[in-house]
């Protein structure tokens, strides 16, 4: 990130504002909704501003801008139309070490200032940290129709409660499930309703049942959840909501960054990495290990690359929760082969070319090559080689040697979907010197069979070349 988000207390302090104009005002509209107190440095005011210069806590100095007038302020903001006057004031506060924003000079603000959808004390910022202001008030506005004004009470409510619930709850983890069940369950429906009594007596009540179960632990529950093959884009709409809800996630290599930033922050990250030949953690110790964490009563995010079913040995995982009585729910996800397919414009079947297609490992349970030639070679079938980049030359020299035609087209897909994919294609005859030769590292897919032909055409429509660095 390029700036730290926070929230900021100016309730009775001082913040000065440069300018008499529009822009001005706006922002000591905010600094007063925020219960500060405001120093206004301008020759004069227009008509908005001196509307808000008649109120109590804001001062109107006609004078030049002084350090003296600066000094004790919070912070500092120039919205004067006059630059001078800004960059004075940026050079002051900066010497005093007073946080400074100057209105449409990102260069000169220590910090900047976000869009802002209001339902205090629910408050949502957004910011693009100055990169595109049009697009934060495009957010803005989506978000403005997207949460009710009820929630700004909902939030006022909940904090009535804090304290106690804190008291009669002291384990973490039952505290955060109770408050997730109150703002997503019965509680909130009734107070967004309206129907404020109703759901202060519902609140009391289940407030009380929870202090009587005080910290019992209720089984947790585990997700075994198809994270797709890496743009977060492909992600499920249950996959988002499960990983927002989540106390601890297990993930692996297959999992990149970018989805793995959409799990709730605070949820700990537990790395069970496998890398080629060097299982860091065996799968029997991640089964166990869910097992473990699922009996603290903690809501376990097992995320699998693509498709948990789908070489994803997902069916190994929930055989041993089921062995133990642990809860889990299964969530499909977009197996790389799709994805792949789709962001590299080849179609896996097509009336013209193939009208099966073949998912195969090219990772034998020992190591070794061990694939059914027969059934793989056959007219108008895709085949898709998952695994596979390690045994490339075997794999397509075995197609040939079992009659397979030389010239078949095939194609690899390093890193499908992801900001750095990239396509090598050719035949069973060329491909492995051509993976060689764009230095392909993996994860990839190999596709074979006469619908790669297809790729030229049709990769323009996908957004592949968008996506390639
Ligand atoms: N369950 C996963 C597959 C796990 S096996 C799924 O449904 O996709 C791991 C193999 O998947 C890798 O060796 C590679 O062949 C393939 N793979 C996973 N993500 C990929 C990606 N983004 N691009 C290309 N291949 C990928």
């Amino acid at each position: 990130m390029d700036y730290l988000p926070i929230f900021m207390n100016i309730a009775g302090r001082r913040a000065l504002v440069t300018g008499g104009g529009l822009q001005a005002a706006r922002k000591v509209e905010l600094l007063l909704r925020s219960q500060g107190e405001v120093v206004i440095v301008a020759s004069s005011l227009d008509d908005d501003l001196a509307l808000l210069a008649a109120q109590e806590g804001v001062q109107h100095l006609e004078e030049p801008l002084t350090a003296e007038a600066l000094a004790g302020c919070s912070l500092a903001i120039g919205a004067s139309d006059d630059l001078a006057v800004n960059e004075h004031l940026h050079g002051l506060a900066t010497a005093a070490g007073i946080p400074v924003n100057i209105v449409d000079r990102p260069e000169l603000c220590s910090f900047i200032m976000p869009a802002v959808i209001d339902r205090s004390p629910l408050v949502v910022a957004i910011s693009t940290g100055g990169n595109s202001p049009a697009l934060a008030r495009l957010l803005k506005a989506r978000f403005e129709t997207l949460l009710p004004s009820a929630y700004g009470r909902l939030a006022r409510f909940a904090g009535r409660y804090r304290q106690r619930v804190k008291q009669g709850l002291s384990d973490t983890t039952l505290r955060r499930r109770f408050w997730e069940n109150i703002v997503n369950g019965p509680v909130a429906e009734r107070l967004l309703a309206g129907q404020d009594d109703a759901a202060g007596l519902l609140m009391e009540e289940t407030v009380a049942r929870a202090e009587t179960a005080g910290g019992k632990l209720p089984l947790g529950e585990v997700y075994l959840v198809g994270a797709g093959p890496g743009d977060p884009d492909l992600l499920t709409f249950r996959a988002l909501r499960l990983m927002q809800q989540s106390d601890v996630v297990l993930y692996d290599r297959l999992i990149g960054e970018a989805v793995l930033n959409l799990v709730r922050r605070d949820a700990e990250r537990i790395y069970v990495g496998k890398m080629p030949k060097d299982h860091t953690l065996p799968q029997p110790e991640i089964a166990a290990l869910l097992v473990k964490l699922a009996r603290q009563g903690k809501r376990v995010l097992r995320l699998k690359g693509g498709d948990p079913f789908i070489f994803g040995r997902g069916g190994e995982e929930i055989e041993t929760l089921a062995t133990e009585g642990i809860p889990f729910q299964v969530v499909p996800g977009i197996t790389s082969a799709s994805g792949c397919a789709a962001y590299a414009g080849i179609p896996l079947t097509h009336r013209d070319h193939a009208q099966a297609c073949v998912f195969v490992t090219g990772h034998g349970k020992d190591g070794s090559l061990d694939l059914n030639w027969d059934a793989l070679i056959q007219p108008r079938q895709t085949v898709v080689v998952y695994m596979g980049l390690s045994s490339l030359a075997e794999i397509t020299q075995g197609f040939v040697d079992h009659g397979a035609a030389p010239a078949t087209p095939a194609a690899v897909v390093d890193s499908g979907t992801r900001s750095g994919q990239r396509v090598a294609v050719g035949t069973l005859e060329s491909l492995a010197d051509e993976a060689a030769r764009a230095k392909i590292s993996g994860p990839a897919l190999i596709i074979i069979g006469s619908v790669v032909s297809l790729h030229d055409r049709l990769s323009w429509f996908t957004g592949a070349e968008a996506l390639a660095e």
